[in-house]
């Protein structure tokens, strides 16, 4: 079986963002770089840390198999300079392994560094045109922790586990190693349980994560996408902000922009190059029209490109608007009516003033509500086995859902495949993260312990 079908049968996405499966971007050719993501960019997470300080082996022996696999003619690890000790971990195991790998240290923590755009542009100076994908400027890039599941796929193991962090208003913050599906109760109490009665939750880091309400949180479970779970207090900056309602997030919109223009010159996208301006849309916002009447609009177009990093507006915006959830508004609406944005083409080039625009992570974590928490040593690590009941969805990831290959009632062993890609779909599989038995199979697969 060639590496591209094992990473496939394995059911791997990307770890670190949508859940892009895997095996599609091994299907380049071209190919000048592979480039491992090991910046964890977004404050609070250390589970790829803990990856690359404790899986060197594994990710560089993976990563060397994927470079020879695509032909890249070089495979970049980029991490950030005061990662210290896991630069010395990786660069033992690249001397170990004998392999072609080098690393690139970003100088200075700043947010998004792990934005795939963001990095192709850090690590060669190009930058990839809009709406376009690193490929399309000759580079893959992959998560450090996806390349341990290539790792283990080409040892024939599927993906059935997930190292995540668990941190914020907990007892112990920690690193833990569970099998997908695990309850976030559980993982909760891994971590010694939250530090309140009532709290908030970020599936995820504090500028992209999913908010959650404690009732959310305690009705989700681990999925192959989930870096870390982030416990707040209840009322905090995030809990307001996911519960604004719609309406008057556009109302603030279009009667509050004093068009500063900050959200665009802080933009990480429009940095790099792409005509995304989000106070222009901002600025057709306070026309009060309906927004699909302004589909044809070019500047409101451009939404399309926004990566939903949210420096717009967390760290930029003085008014404390949102250009983020009204781009997401507006690519609904262009997803809604067909339109895509057409790919960009010829040279695009970055904003000279770029350099001076960076965020840096720990202004970022403060302007997020987290800067309480930035400072916590997370040495601890568990690894846990004890699930009762694993939750599976279907659709984990960017495609279409898997279908069940089980049926309620059925006895199943961990690692089992049960549920498959469709035939011909952008998708990936599913197995079993415990041994047990089937007893939903309807949107998700939930295994009991038996
Ligand atoms: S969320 Fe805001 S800052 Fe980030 S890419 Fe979109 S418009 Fe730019
Ligand atoms: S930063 Fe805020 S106030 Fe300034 S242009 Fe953007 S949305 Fe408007």
């Amino acid at each position: 079986m060639s590496l591209k079908d094992k990473i496939f049968e394995a059911g791997i996405v990307g770890c670190g963002g949508a859940g892009f499966p895997t095996h599609v971007k091994m299907s380049g050719s071209s190919v000048d770089y592979l480039i491992l993501n090991g910046a964890e960019c977004e404050p609070l997470l250390h589970t790829d840390r803990y990856m690359m300080l404790n899986c060197s082996d594994e990710i560089v022996w993976a990563a060397d198999a994927v470079r020879r696999e695509i032909g890249a003619a070089r495979c970049v690890i980029a991490i950030k300079e005061h990662y210290r000790a896991q630069k010395r971990a990786l660069e033992k195991s690249i001397e170990t392994l004998g392999a072609q790998i080098e690393i690139f240290e970003f100088p200075e923590s700043f947010y998004p560094a792990g934005d795939e755009q963001v990095m192709v542009y850090e690590v060669t100076g190009r930058t990839v045109p809009p709406a376009g994908i690193p490929l399309d400027v000759g580079c893959v890039v992959s998560n450090v922790s996806t390349m341990y599941c290539i790792y283990n796929a080409i040892h024939d193991k599927p993906f059935t586990h997930k190292v995540l962090t668990v941190t914020g208003r907990v007892r112990e913050p920690l690193v833990i190693k569970v099998p997908l599906g695990t309850p976030f109760e559980d993982c909760l109490k891994l971590a010694g349980g939250a530090l309140d009665e009532d709290y908030f939750v970020l599936n995820g880091g504090p500028m992209m994560g999913r908010p959650m309400t404690k009732a959310q949180a305690l009705q989700s479970s681990v999925t192959k996408t989930t870096s870390g779970f982030i416990v707040l207090p209840s009322g905090c900056a995030h809990e307001l902000s996911a519960q604004m309602p719609v309406e008057h997030t556009l109302n603030r919109a279009r009667h509050a922009c004093i068009q500063c223009s900050y959200c665009t010159l802080m933009c990480p996208r429009n940095l790099i190059g792409h005509p995304l301006e989000p106070h222009k849309i901002m600025r057709k916002m306070s026309l009060c029209r309906p927004i699909d009447e302004m589909l044809d609009d070019p500047d409101i177009q451009a939404a399309a490109l926004c990566c939903e990093c949210g420096i717009c507006e967390i760290y930029a915006c003085p008014m404390g608007l949102q250009p983020r959830k009204v781009n997401t508004l507006i690519k609904a609406e262009l997803a809604r009516a067909g339109i895509r944005y057409e790919k960009g083409k010829g040279l695009v080039e970055a904003n000279a003033f770029r350099e001076d625009r960076k965020a840096p992570t720990g202004r970022v974590a403060i302007r997020s509500g987290v800067g309480e928490f930035m400072n916590i040593e997370i040495d601890d690590f568990k690894e846990c086995e004890d699930a009762e009941k694993v939750y599976l969805p279907l659709k984990q990831h960017i495609g279409a859902p898997c279908v069940p290959k089980v049926s309620v009632g059925d006895r199943v062993v961990a690692g089992q495949k049960i549920a498959e890609c469709p035939e011909n779909a952008l998708g990936t599989n599913l197995h079993a993260s415990i041994s047990g038995e089937v007893i939903k199979t309807d949107g998700e697969i939930v295994i009991e312990r038996r």
